[in-house]
């Protein structure tokens, strides 16, 4: 045996037909950027040693969802010691939150996230009623500013993400910058809170400030069930996992076209709901197969867009299905700036004035299951 590094993990697979939960090892070869998966029931190969060059070490983490050959496998957990540790000392999450007055930034935030290597692996817009944000910050009770922060925070919506990353914590509260914005603005210029914030309780986003607040502010924030959908007047719009590195960029493009974003939140989904949700397009568009297989094959970020006649208006910015015709036609359009094909637009959007709120709703209320 060489003194190879690889990383292997425990993943689940659930085979429909059989309708069963299937587990294998996946085993990632650093070496060489391959990969094999061992079926641990039947004891035996499942997948020889390949290439496999859509999937990168970094999506690899407990609870992640990655796409092998149009395989959703689910990775539960760590198969050795080595990658384990490896991995844990490695890799963390921590929870960060573009506050109620950063609404018009939120794609700039995102933006940055990205690009400072950062992973958004769960994301979700709601509105916090005063108990929550009393209790979301109850270690201040009691402070001079605590009425203010609970009734700030509860003033409007705000945006939770769950983020990943080498030393998440402290990495993402370096990019935070200090509390006070003002003290921001001169001592450390190029943080979020510095750019963003304006003064004292309004410094534009939350972070947590140790692994174990991260875990609890996770959980809290994650199981609060108000979106903050409106689901009247508004158009639904989806944009796709090849384009969601590109979604602070696209979220600033739709809120400086001066929509509203009613609701937003990461989906994974699964094949039976991206079939669900795009029945109406089987039979008629001749990529179905291939939109259901892309659509499974990430993360998505499902919106709530609101204005007048949205559905037609919020078509105009998306631009033409095909990012060719969109790019000759429509250069200022979403699908001409980040399409690639016609499967892989950058963003879904309703079709029809009437599916507007039916669309909305799938996501926000019956995926949501409010
Ligand atoms: P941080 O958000 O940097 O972890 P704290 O946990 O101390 O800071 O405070 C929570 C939030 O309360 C801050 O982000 C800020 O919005 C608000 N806050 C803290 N201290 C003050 C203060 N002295 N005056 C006004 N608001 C404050
Ligand atoms: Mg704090």
């Amino acid at each position: 045996m060489s003194s190879e590094e690889r990383y292997v993990f425990v993943i689940e697979w659930f085979d429909q037909a059989a309708s069963l939960i299937r587990k294998y090892n996946l085993t990632y070869f650093t070496v060489d950027n391959t990969i094999d998966m061992f079926d641990i029931k039947n004891r035996r190969i499942f997948l020889k040693r390949c290439q496999y060059p859509g999937l990168s070490v970094s999506e690899l983490f407990i609870g992640a969802t990655v796409t092998i050959y149009s395989r959703q496998l689910k990775v539960i957990d760590y198969a050795d010691v080595f990658t384990r540790q490896k991995f844990e000392t490695q890799r963390s999450k921590t929870f960060g939150m573009i506050k109620p007055d950063c609404y018009n930034n939120i794609g700039k935030i995102i933006d940055i996230i990205y690009s400072k290597g950062l992973r958004i692996t769960n994301l979700k817009m709601i509105k916090m009623t005063l108990t929550n944000a009393r209790q979301f910050y109850a270690e201040h009770t009691g402070k001079p500013f605590f009425e203010d922060l609970t009734n700030f925070m509860s003033s409007d919506v705000v945006v939770g993400m769950e983020l990943v990353a080498e030393n998440a914590v402290p990495k993402w509260r370096e990019l935070m910058g200090p509390t006070n914005p003002i003290t921001a603005k001169t001592d450390s210029p190029n943080t979020l809170r510095a750019i963003f914030g304006t003064q004292g309780t309004h410094n534009a986003v939350h972070g947590s400030d140790s692994a174990t607040s991260a875990s609890r502010e996770l959980n809290f924030f994650f199981s609060l069930p108000n979106s903050p959908a409106v689901l009247n007047n508004c158009t639904c719009c989806i944009i796709k996992p090849h384009a969601i590195y590109q979604a602070g960029k696209i979220i600033n493009m739709i809120l400086e076209e001066g929509f509203e974003i009613s609701a937003m939140m990461m989906v994974h989904l699964d094949k039976p709901t991206a079939e669900e949700f795009f029945e109406v397009y089987k039979g008629v568009l001749p990529e179905f197969t291939a939109m259901v297989d892309h659509m499974t094959s990430g993360p998505c970020i499902a919106m709530e867009i609101r204005q007048e006649n949205v559905v037609n208006a919020f078509r105009q910015v998306s631009g033409p299905l095909d990012p060719e015709v969109a790019k000759h036609l429509r250069s200022n359009t979403i699908r001409a700036a980040f399409g690639i094909d016609r499967v892989q637009n950058a963003v879904h959007c309703t079709d029809l004035p009437e599916d507007g709120v039916l669309e909305c709703e799938y996501f926000f209320r019956i995926l949501s299951g409010r």
